[in-house]
């Protein structure tokens, strides 16, 4: 075969340490073992049978065609409300695109903000797609190390002196933030917006826990002075609604940026299927007790192991105010994140993500996804601790 282009090839340069537990558990689950899954973010419950209902309607009423490709001005004017109701900032549909999934926006708004070469600033622990996703818009991922003992927030500090060493022309944040569960704060994001309004670069904002925040509560850069104008924001229905397999999202920033990722949505996905789009407007139009539903259980079950690690001192969490997920730091056992994952799935059935999945900065930890019923997170939980402590003892 002839050669790749770069482009393609380098994607996961990072390598796909630590993604092994996960594909490891599911081996296991395929071949009838009772495993404990506490991996990805992936919701335990289907999607709310009256959104399929609504999307069953759309399809049956012909929307099957090709649907507009910015996204229908229903769902257009739909995503604009809301995002105007929640932050004060006034948005149009003309600010919005409709995109397949958040995952399609990140990828839209590292096109729109970096020339290839361009580095794009990101803060480690990261979700698993960022590198790969500025590398696929030619761009150069440059990671913003943090530390647990400071909840894992960017020093703003830092932050400018990548930037400029780099001349970064983006900088990528998530709060809610997945993997730590921190949820950034006022003063942070200021920090920061000062920094990118100092180097003139672009805020990704990555927001789609923006419904999961349990302590505190979810502040969107693009609404701090001057920032709408060179803000992008990534929302999704995925974890909202529980609709990740809908590959429904989309990106929010000034006007003349979406009309040019409009021009690139053409020559890329050609919108996304106009059934899911009325299905998402159904969706939103439900309020935000559907979406506190939704959310409930990881709230609920975030208490479950918040209780459990009191009793004991091997384990530590992370202080987290957000998302579906907690931090544990399990340093004390002495092990790496992937090697306790590694022998946590051995000997108990119960899977984890390595904090080394997640970058650099998370070594020494795992991630928990509150991603199973309660009991069984419950007996999760304590074999935890218990397999911890006879590591820690030994
Ligand atoms: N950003 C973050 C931080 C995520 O965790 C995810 C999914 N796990 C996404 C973006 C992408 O979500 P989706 O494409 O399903 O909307």
């Amino acid at each position: 075969m002839p050669k790749l282009s770069n482009r393609v090839a380098r994607l996961n340069e990072d390598g796909s340490d630590g993604w092994e537990v996960f594909y490891r558990a599911r081996a296991m689950v395929r071949d009838g073992q009772q495993v404990t899954e506490l991996t990805i973010g992936e919701h335990d419950i289907t999607t709310d049978p009256t959104i399929l209902e609504a999307m069953h309607r759309a399809a049956r009423a012909g929307h099957t065609g090709y649907a507009s490709v910015p996204g229908t001005d229903a769902l257009r004017e739909t995503i604009a409300d809301r995002v105007q109701a929640r932050t004060g900032v006034p948005t149009t549909r003309e600010n919005v695109l409709v995109t397949p999934g958040g995952q399609a926006a990140l990828f839209a708004a590292h096109m729109a903000a970096c020339t290839p070469g361009d580095a794009a600033l990101f803060v480690d622990p990261y979700y698993a797609t960022y590198p790969g996703t500025i590398r696929a818009a030619s761009a150069h991922p440059v990671a913003i190390r943090t530390r647990a003992e400071r909840g894992f927030l960017p020093d703003p500090a830092e932050v400018h002196r990548l930037a400029a060493d780099f001349r970064a022309t983006s900088l990528l944040v998530n709060t809610p933030n997945n993997p730590t569960g921190a949820v950034y704060p006022r003063l942070t994001l200021e920090a920061l917006a000062s920094v990118v309004q100092a180097r003139d670069m672009w805020l990704l904002s990555d927001e789609v826990y923006d419904t999961q925040v349990w302590q505190g509560s979810h502040l969107s850069p693009r609404a701090l002075p001057g920032m709408a104008r060179r803000t992008l924001v990534i929302g999704s229905l995925s974890k909202s609604h529980a609709m990740t397999g809908s590959r429904i999202g989309w990106l929010v920033g000034p006007e003349d940026a979406i009309g040019s990722l409009i021009d690139l949505a053409t020559c890329t996905t050609y919108g996304v299927p106009g059934y899911i789009q009325d299905a998402a407007v159904f969706a939103l139009s439900q309020g935000e007790s559907a979406e506190q539903a939704v959310a409930e259980p990881f709230h609920r079950r975030r208490q479950i192991i918040l209780d459990a690690l009191e009793k004991q001192d091997i384990v530590g969490v992370i202080p987290s105010q957000g998302a579906m997920y907690l931090m544990l730091d399990i340093r004390k056992t002495g092990l790496s994140g992937r090697d306790f994952a590694e022998r946590l799935l051995d000997q108990h059935r119960i899977a984890v993500m390595p904090g080394e999945s997640f970058g650099r900065s998370a070594a020494g930890h795992i991630r928990v996804a509150l991603t199973v019923e309660d009991d069984r997170l419950w007996e999760a939980v304590h074999t935890l601790c218990d397999f911890a402590k006879g590591l820690a003892d030994a």
